[in-house]
């Protein structure tokens, strides 16, 4: 299911029927904003076996064998080089070599599809490989990009790729899609839209689990102590993070949306609270920014963080 997102669909719905589908896209977006589940939608649509039949963006059907192994991840025309999934930190020359293989390789239906997350950790040594295939003509490949933050992928590669960002959606639509998708009441998914923060990924995961909703309120109720902590007990939990960057990574989430929130509430009042607010939210987005550059010392730019949010 996709939530949201429907300019990004319908602008490459345009490419996509109007034969001016570009070589290759770089789908940049937060982190669980939909940008995988958009790109397999792109592959389902040049390779469902049913293409172009139907009048929605993207059509595929959903229930012919290409459709299936999409779905199953199983395609021999959908290539995927996933470092989430590998839990890789960088992607290497060897994955440059697994791609330009599979390119030289013609496609068994009319494209083959490469998906790649998350390209703005690709190695230089990597990324030199891949410009090359990225320049050679090739009819028959569509390169997918995923990134969280576009300026942290290499220019030489940005300057030869279609740049879509993703934005998260909108409370609304979040909880307009979870209530008719899941069943649940209006407050349930209200409530689920509030904690997913416009992620619809996130929204999907806390709506399976009840568990999931219960462990996101304390991991919440925990980040908000911390802002009226002593440094001592701040040092304590950077302590116990010290070797967990995905612990860091969902403090700098968690913190942030909560200063937008106080943001939001307090501004109507025109009070010195959402000043304080909206500087220490742009102090943590900066420091945000440069912890997910690849080659920085994250635990150092988290305590750093974390000490100056008083
Ligand atoms: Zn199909």
């Amino acid at each position: 299911m996709i939530i949201g997102h429907q300019r990004q669909i319908q602008l490459i719905d345009l490419h996509l029927r109007s034969g001016a589908m570009s070589h290759a896209y770089l789908f940049s977006g937060a982190r669980h904003a939909g940008k995988m589940t958009v790109a397999k939608k792109v592959a389902a649509a040049l390779l469902c076996e049913k293409r172009g039949t139907g009048k929605d963006a993207l059509f595929s059907c959903g229930a012919c064998y290409a459709c299936r192994m999409i779905k199953a991840g199983t395609h021999p025309d959908m290539v995927m080089i996933d470092t989430e999934e590998t839990r890789k930190t960088l992607l290497h020359l060897e994955d440059a070599h697994h791609i330009r293989q599979h390119a030289a390789l013609s496609a068994y239906g009319k494209t083959r599809i490469f998906i790649i997350r998350d390209v703005s950790k690709i190695t230089r040594e990597a990324a030199n490989a891949f410009l090359k295939i990225l320049e050679e003509p090739r009819r028959q490949a569509l390169f997918l990009l995923l990134a969280r933050v576009a300026d942290d992928v290499l220019a030489t590669i940005r300057s030869r790729v279609w740049h879509i960002r993703f934005w998260p959606v909108s409370e609304e639509l979040l909880t307009a899609s979870i209530q008719k998708e899941y069943h649940v009441s209006w407050e349930q998914a209200a409530k689920t839209a509030r904690l997913a923060d416009g992620l619809p990924g996130i929204a999907m995961r806390l709506v399976a689990s009840a568990e999931e909703q219960t462990s996101l309120d304390k991991e919440r109720a925990r980040v908000y102590a911390l802002f009226d902590a002593s440094i001592a007990e701040r040092m304590k939990f950077a302590e116990k993070l010290r070797e967990n960057t995905d612990g860091m990574q969902k403090w700098f989430t968690e913190s942030i949306a909560i200063l937008q929130n106080k943001v939001h509430t307090h501004l109507p009042h025109r009070g010195r609270q959402a000043v304080i607010a909206a500087d220490q939210c742009r102090m943590l987005m900066e420091r945000e920014e440069q912890f997910l550059k690849p080659y920085g010392v994250k635990r150092i730019i988290f305590e750093d963080a974390l000490i100056k949010l008083s």
